[in-house]
């Protein structure tokens, strides 16, 4: 009978190269407070500049989320006091975002669900905090690093639409190569507001959480708290608008403080930085920075590469894998076995030397080649497992490897009923088995053969032949008993 809201405040590490009002670098893992300026560190007179790649990023985000894109943004001060932020204002945007009203439409329980994304904005994140004992460090590389917030309408209803809203997004910005998506280094970070009510009255006293660093957190939160929020509501008595923080240790949410309305950070135009307006240049160049969204992808890769869906979850999760497979594809792959193999050896390859697959010694035309040998028959399964593991080892195209080892298999009828030969000789008792109409000893023949050519053989030419051989045999073996084999 209730009804749960849930809307949420993303927060994003831009990619750019220095931070987003200064040319300090912006880099995770640094020696604290090394990257670092009287500009970043809020000394008076200084003058901030407005980064054009953060900008631009900032855009293209906007631009992905089907926004209004505004002609006009304007940064404003965000007053607040807090020891990591040392100007004791944030520099953010109130009055005018980069882009509002936009939407991201994904799947959920079979069902379509559009999300509605309130605003996209661009403003400055804050410094570190560590606390030691009684005493608190603060590292100031992180303050003044481009922190892009997404805000969403309340459009989720539960822990799981919103954790699997979340894995979308970070894909998307993966995508569009504006944010690494590290939510354990707190490149993606997330609090959400959650309200319930009961089924058609809208939406009920808003309660907001923080501190939630990974998806299964976002889900077990909202979870939790919707949950409360019921019993609260349930019991007669009213929901206290707060912020809480999930408590990782005690699978709770806990009131952190009495929530803040917008006034209470007197918004205000920062008169230190001016209006940023767009121009035709500027938009084409977010405009290039567009590329094919996650979704549509999965979609064409099935569509056109009759790939399975379970093929095409793995291949378009990352952008590098499935522009690898695109590529290889190209080159002559085919694209089911592509995609196999993908999953597969190359996943596990790709886990024990733990690199990735971008920066492995498998590029699109060596996987195309060597999937190629395979398809023509130049080599065998087994033999192609062992090629593709030295490509890893040796960083070396697998042609040269294959014909260096003499790896091709070996087609030729003659080569191969040469060998046969030799073998059946070399085995009389298994042969004069077969004679008496026992059929077991065939496979085992196989096998000396396979093992005499080390696997190199076509299985299918020498059980073929083989089969021949006897019936041969076995029609001489009528007429005169003493024939010699297969000759
Ligand atoms: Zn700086
Ligand atoms: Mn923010």
């Amino acid at each position: 009978m209730y009804q749960s809201f849930v809307g949420l405040e993303i927060h994003i590490h831009l990619l750019a190269k220095t931070k987003v009002f200064c040319s300090c670098r912006a880099a995770f893992g640094d020696e604290p407070n090394t990257n670092v300026c009287p500009v970043c560190m809020g000394y008076p007179g200084v003058l901030p500049t407005l980064n054009e790649e953060a900008i631009r990023m900032a855009y293209l985000v906007a631009r992905a989320l089907h926004c209004e894109l505004a002609e006009t943004t304007v940064f404003d001060r965000k007053n607040y006091f807090y020891p990591d932020l040392p100007k004791n204002y944030q520099i953010s945007q109130f009055h005018s975002p980069v882009g509002t009203k936009g939407w991201f439409d994904m799947e959920f329980r079979k069902q379509q669900k559009r999300v509605r994304i309130h605003d996209v904005h661009l403003e400055e994140d804050a410094g570190k905090m560590i606390h030691a004992g009684d005493i608190s460090l603060l590292d100031y590389n992180r303050t003044g690093t481009p922190l892009l917030e997404i805000v969403t309408e309340p459009d989720l209803e539960l822990g799981e639409d919103a954790e699997v809203f979340l894995q979308h997004f970070r894909r998307m910005v993966r995508y569009l190569g504006v944010c690494d998506g590290n939510m354990e280094e707190g490149s993606l970070r997330c609090d959400a507001n959650v309200s319930i009510n009961l089924r058609g009255q809208g939406l009920g006293q808003k309660v907001e959480i923080k501190n939630l660093n990974s998806f299964k957190f976002v889900r077990k939160a909202l979870n939790f708290e919707i949950s409360r929020q019921e019993e609260i509501l349930s019991s007669g008595k009213a929901v206290l608008q707060e912020t809480r923080l999930w408590n990782e240790n005690r699978d709770q949410t806990e009131s952190m403080r009495t929530k803040e309305e917008a006034t209470d950070y007197r918004y205000f135009p920062d008169p230190d930085l001016p209006p940023f307006r767009t121009d035709r240049t500027f938009l084409s160049s977010v405009e290039a920075g567009m590329v094919e969204m996650p979704l549509e992808r999965r979609c064409r890769l099935i569509s056109e590469y009759h790939l399975t869906e379970s093929q095409a979850d793995f291949i378009f999760d990352e952008k590098t894998t499935a522009d690898f497979f695109e590529e290889a594809v190209q080159k002559g792959a085919d694209p089911g076995t592509a995609a196999a193999w993908l999953s597969g050896d190359v996943q596990k390859l790709l886990k024990r030397t733990s690199i990735s697959l971008s920066d492995s010694p498998l590029s699109p035309e060596r996987f195309a080649d060597l999937l190629t040998l395979l398809k023509e028959g130049n080599i065998h399964g087994k033999i192609a497992k062992q090629t593709l593991d030295a490509v890893f080892d040796e960083d070396r195209d697998p042609k040269e490897i294959i014909r260096e080892r003499g790896w091709e298999q070996i087609t030729g009828r003659n080569e191969i009923a040469e060998i046969l030969d030799k073998v059946i000789a070399e085995h009389p008792r298994a042969s004069e088995a077969i004679m008496g109409g026992d059929r077991k000893p065939m496979g085992f023949l196989v096998g000396r053969v396979m093992k005499a050519t080390s696997g190199r053989a076509e299985p299918g030419m020498v059980q073929a032949l083989l089969q021949e051989c006897f019936e041969v045999q076995f029609a001489k073996h009528m007429e005169e008993p003493d024939a010699h084999i297969c000759s």
